[in-house]
């Protein structure tokens, strides 16, 4: 199966939030593991908290998961200030097309993020959503892992 995403970016932050706004989008839904937060962390760093208030001040912002494990989905709920929809099952569309109703948003208008094409791509596009496809939030610091290792290892080269 062959995906095309409206949008393919290596970070989350790297949305053109202005032209976002500008061709009519109003909502944006966000993936959370591995998009909004590493994953099963149930944490959110610092740096997603300040773009997330940063998008919020022209967005609505909805979370999207299929995780459906309680004691996670709690941890969730205790840190987030915006709606989000657990147990979502995409790529089907029933459960976030019921979401985006609740909120009274029009698919047209929202765009949908993640970093998995064959769920949340096909998912906004069977909604009728924009679609961003995001490399998954962890890559930027495995790669800086893989750099200090690098330079352990340059430690180890003698003069
Ligand atoms: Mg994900």
């Amino acid at each position: 199966m062959f995906v095309k995403p409206d949008y393919n970016l290596k970070r989350i932050y790297d949305i053109n939030l202005e032209e976002l706004k500008q061709s009519g989008i109003k909502g944006m839904l966000f993936d959370l593991d591995s998009t909004l937060m590493a994953s099963k962390s149930a944490q959110y760093s610092q740096e997603i908290l300040d773009w997330l208030s940063i998008v919020r001040k022209d967005f609505f912002i909805g979370v999207v998961s299929n995780n459906k494990n309680p004691d996670y989905i709690e941890k969730v709920r205790q840190i987030s200030d915006f709606p989000l929809l657990f147990d979502a099952g995409k790529p089907r569309i029933k459960r976030v097309s019921a979401f985006l109703n609740e909120h009274g948003l029009n698919p047209k208008e929202c765009v949908l993020v993640g970093d998995r094409p064959l769920t949340d791509i096909i998912c906004g596009q069977r909604l009728g959503c924009k679609t961003i496809l995001v490399d998954s939030i962890t890559a930027d610091s495995e790669a800086k892992i893989v750099r200090f290792v690098r330079f352990l290892e340059r430690l180890s080269v003698s003069p």
